[in-house]
């Protein structure tokens, strides 16, 4: 921390301020200026004493050097993490691709969204049974019962699953079925939630609050590793700006950022993010090239009938189309995709 003091600091004022960050048991380097005072703090300062500081008579300003996050900071190349999901590394170097509908609606539905995925190179499936929406009238997700399907998609097609959970109540059951549980941009800054699914052992994909800054999503992840669960991916889905031509602005500006600043592994949702199934694939491969870890892409067997998010999700056959370029495009990166999971 530094604080900053002004010429009308008098120097009691000075040596009080000096006096109380020392009686934390920090150190403190005075730097004497012709119009200012500069105090350096050394040591690791309680959370809430940069405002009390800021508060003292005499102080201009007090402002964090270090990042406020500890175990979601990066701190060195190796110490990437690297989630394992069955025979899938997330986060290793190469590319993994999380595909499925947005929701489950039927048995039919998913099987047929789960067996194209698989046999076209997908490693995890994603579907929906708990759904947040906008409104209470609207189709809330088959529930315990899209847990079931999933399930059976699995088998299926031997993909693993991810899906998201809204409620801390819930977190038990739907981690029964789930091989990745997925936090919503609804529920980013649920708290309760987050330090729920951090006493799971289950990994979790924490979407970014669409109106949330890169250090609030990141001190949402904290909030899980802090709970103890060292499993936490990031997913950028797209935020709020004045823009409405799509349905949110993807940022891709926080995959290198989030590299620089963390070592949980990042996917990109360019369904969620766009919001239109014409500028998936172009920022699916942006992501990648941007440095993705792995993208999330909704893809429904008939888009026109879908019960949620139809203008978003790709056909099967924009699908494969999308995976053909994927992989020279990765290639091309000196990336590879991981290899396939399908038993099919
Ligand atoms: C989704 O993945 O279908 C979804 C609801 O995502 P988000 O929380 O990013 O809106
Ligand atoms: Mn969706």
């Amino acid at each position: 921390m530094i604080v900053v003091l002004g010429k009308q600091a008098s120097s009691d004022q000075i040596d009080a301020v000096a006096a109380r960050i020392r009686a934390e048991g920090l150190e403190t380097r005075m730097l004497y200026g012709v119009e200012k005072t500069v105090i350096a703090v050394i040591g690791r300062r309680p959370p809430e004493l940069l405002e009390q500081i800021e508060r003292m008579p005499g102080v201009d300003s007090a402002m964090p050097v270090g990042a406020p996050y500890k175990l979601a900071a990066h701190h060195a190349p190796q110490s990437r993490t690297v989630i394992n999901v069955g025979s899938v590394s997330i986060g290793d170097g190469s590319v993994t691709v999380m595909a499925g509908p947005c929701t489950v609606e039927s048995r039919e539905q998913l099987v047929m969204a789960a067996e194209h995925v698989a046999a076209h190179g997908a490693h995890i499936l994603r579907g929906g049974a708990f759904k947040p929406r906008s409104s209470p009238y609207s189709f809330q997700g088959l529930g315990r019962e899209g847990l079931c399907l999933l399930e059976e998609a699995k088998v299926l097609t031997g993909l693993p699953i991810i899906t998201e959970v809204l409620d801390p109540r819930q977190v038990e059951e739907v981690a029964k079925y789930a091989d990745i549980l997925q936090i919503g941009t609804r529920n980013a800054q649920n708290y309760a939630l987050l330090t729920e699914v951090g006493q799971i052992e289950k990994p979790v994909m924490l979407k970014r609050g669409m109106g949330n800054t890169i250090d609030e999503w990141i001190m949402c992840a904290e909030y899980i590793l802090a709970a103890g669960n060292p499993n936490v991916m990031l997913c950028e889905r797209g935020i709020r700006t004045f823009e409405t031509a799509s349905r949110f602005t993807l940022d891709l500006n926080a995959i290198p950022l989030l590299q620089q600043a963390t070592h949980l592994p990042i996917i990109v949702d360019p369904s969620q993010g766009t919001g239109k199934w014409n500028l998936v694939e172009a920022m699916t491969l942006a992501a990648i090239a941007a440095g993705a870890d792995g993208v999330l892409i909704e893809v429904h067997p008939s888009p026109d009938t879908a019960l949620i998010d139809g203008a978003q999700s790709l056909s099967p056959d924009n699908f494969t189309a999308l995976m053909q370029k994927l992989t020279p495009m990765a290639k091309a990166l000196g990336r590879s995709i991981q290899e396939p999971t399908t038993v099919l």
